[in-house]
């Protein structure tokens, strides 16, 4: 199985690199953000192009518990209304994510991941170096359909350079088990690479320094959906700024993929009444994967 590249695909994926770098998207990696940006964003349109919503045939049912997760103790869904995440002021513009990269042979994929997270490096682009102990790259199948995409490392994630493997990381395991599959045969990474101070929610410098890193992982993976894990990461992924409940319940297009939105696994752990709406949302998921959907008892 050729996990590395020959010298002319080494060169393709550096040209690659050079090429976003000239588009400007490398000198986002180093550049500070402008502050004045960020004021004239906020009061005028989005720059990213509208996001078509496409509604499922069957959209899950707010009120009407999902069937039964199986073997998946830990993740156990019922019933309640359904709040927000949080109190979010809607629709702040961002600038538009990069343009996506052509798609790689699988047997390439590995390898692209490797050279991106060479080129992350030693990592100082924003402040959250100063913080850090482990840069958390991302962890799982270079091929995998399915993607996660949480906010940031917390301290178990800085110390072991692995994403989600604190008391979220039990429940995301937990979920994607419930899923029918194995947490090895996902993808999962994070908005940003290095833990926030305090856990605090990333700075929209931070976020958009580092997540142009996503973004080139996505396009190596190529994963069938992306499964956005609370507010950061789908602020981030879209580009576009609202509250929870408007991402939820229908697919959204996203280079190429299908995004679904769904709570972060620490506020199920805060409120596991909504669990069983997280439950609905993976459903969504598993329906576009084409996995098998628990019968209900
Ligand atoms: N929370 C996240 O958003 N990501 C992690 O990797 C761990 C906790």
């Amino acid at each position: 199985m050729p996990n590395s590249l020959d010298t002319s695909a080494q060169e393709a994926l550096r040209a690659r690199l050079r090429f976003y770098r000239e588009l400007g998207i490398g000198e986002l990696y180093q550049r500070e953000v402008d502050p004045a940006e960020w004021l004239l964003a906020a009061s005028e349109p989005t720059q990213a192009p509208p996001r078509q919503a496409v509604a499922l045939q069957q959209p899950p049912q707010a009120a009407t518990p999902g069937p039964a997760a199986p073997n998946a103790p830990g993740f156990v869904p019922n019933i309640d209304l359904q709040p927000q995440e949080s109190e979010i002021a809607p629709r702040k513009p961002f600038p538009a994510p990069p343009p996506q990269a052509a798609a790689l042979p699988p047997e390439q994929h590995f390898a692209a991941l490797k050279l991106i997270r060479e080129e992350i490096g030693d990592c100082t682009r924003c402040a959250l170096a100063a913080g850090r102990t482990k840069i958390v790259f991302g962890d799982g199948d270079p091929n995998a359909k399915l993607m996660f995409v949480g906010e940031g490392p917390g301290a178990d994630e800085d110390a072991s350079g692995i994403p989600f493997v604190g008391r979220g990381g039990q429940l995301l395991n937990n979920m994607i088990q419930a899923m029918g599959i194995k947490r090895e045969q996902v993808y999962i990474a994070n908005i940003v690479k290095c833990r926030p101070p305090a856990n605090r929610t990333p700075e929209p410098e931070e976020a958009l320094t580092c997540s142009p890193f996503l973004f080139q992982q996505i396009d190596v993976i190529r994963p069938k959906v992306i499964v956005a894990l609370g507010q950061t990461a789908v602020t981030y992924l879209t580009g576009e700024k609202r509250p929870l409940m408007g991402w939820r319940g229908t697919v959204h297009p996203l280079r190429g993929t299908k995004l679904i939105v769904t709570y972060h696994p620490a506020y199920l752990l805060r409120d596991p009444n909504q669990k069983k709406h997280a439950w609905a949302d993976l459903q969504i998921a598993m329906r576009e994967l084409g996995l098998e959907l628990p019968s209900r008892k």
